[in-house]
């Protein structure tokens, strides 16, 4: 059994007054990755001494509208996402993922800051920020700096962010109304259920000219760690609705995921599954 030491935090500064001096220490916020992987003892933990609960710093747990960005505090959990006016204005997307997440339990007490640091290649709140262009303001005892959220994300199960750095929020900027999203999620089963592959997308929609401009692609589960696919993206950007070949679309997705992984025991599932659901999510973008 894995022995730490626990310390409970009312706010920020005690936070990261704690990260500072118990150099050793893991944060807990939700604690539905941190337990389970303290309950498998898992290796991916790393040696620690401290478990440091965020858990009950409110001032962490806020959805908050500026003229040009919306502020999400890390605490927020899933269910606040899928039930805010915000959050479903600007970015259904977001609530659309996080309604796919585990199941009212989870939804209720998983959080989005948890969701990114845990960095899961499966997470499923990560590809929707990529495609927004999301950025983590980090604070430490002597540092305050802005991470976009893909410098953030640098491996499986790993992030850029320092020992003794609390995410303090999560800030997105906001679109005007000719943006389009969309999310697809597969597993294995229809509840509980953890992304086999999924795929987030938005795109800049030229109505009058049927046009697509600024889309932008990140697909989970299908590379190490979820990135845009620049090269796909190229392939659709300033293309009119009728010069779109979905099945080559399809193919160019399988062929961009193969470059970065190379051919794997999954690839014959994923390569097809992965072309489906571009195909199926570029359909309801455009309603075709
Ligand atoms: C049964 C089950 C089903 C699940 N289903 C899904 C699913 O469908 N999709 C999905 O994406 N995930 C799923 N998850 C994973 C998990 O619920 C989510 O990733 C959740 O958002 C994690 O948030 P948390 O608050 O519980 O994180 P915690 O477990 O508290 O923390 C996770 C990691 O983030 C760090 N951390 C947390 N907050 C901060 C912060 N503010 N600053 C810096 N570091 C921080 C912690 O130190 C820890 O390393 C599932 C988990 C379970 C147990």
């Amino acid at each position: 059994m894995i022995e730490f030491e626990f310390l409970s935090a009312k706010n920020i500064e005690e936070a990261i007054n704690y990260m500072h001096n118990y150099k050793l220490s893991k944060l807990l916020a939700g604690g539905t990755d941190l337990l389970v992987d303290i309950h498998k003892e898992s290796p991916r933990l790393g040696e620690f001494s401290y478990v440091i609960d965020i858990s009950n710093i409110e001032e962490l747990r806020f959805i908050k509208e500026y003229e040009d960005i919306v502020e999400i505090g890390p605490l927020t959990t899933h269910t606040m996402l899928i039930e805010s006016p915000i959050i479903n204005k600007y970015f259904p997307l977001l609530a659309i993922a996080a309604k796919t997440i585990g199941s009212p339990q989870i939804r209720n007490r998983g959080t989005i800051g948890g969701n990114i640091s845990n960095a899961s290649p499966a997470a499923d709140l990560v590809p929707p920020l990529m495609v927004l262009n999301a950025e983590l303001e980090l604070k430490s005892m002597d540092d305050k700096r802005f991470v976009p959220i893909e410098e953030f994300i640098v491996g499986p199960y790993k992030t850029s962010k320092k020992d003794d750095e609390l995410i303090t929020s999560i800030r997105i900027p906001k679109l005007d109304e000719s943006y389009k999203g969309n999310f697809q999620k597969i597993g294995r089963r229809q509840a509980l259920n953890i992304a086999r592959l999924n795929l987030a997308l938005i795109a800049k929609i030229d109505e009058a000219n049927k046009k697509i401009e600024d889309i932008r692609i990140v697909p989970g589960s299908a590379t190490p760690y979820p990135l845009r696919f620049k090269n796909l993206e190229r392939e659709i950007e300033g293309k009119t609705w009728n010069q779109l070949d979905l099945d080559y679309l399809s193919q160019k997705i399988g062929e961009e995921m193969i470059s970065i992984t190379g051919e794997r025991w999954s690839t014959p599932y994923k390569k097809p599954a992965l072309g489906g659901i571009l195909k199926k999510a570029m359909n309801e973008l455009l309603n075709f």
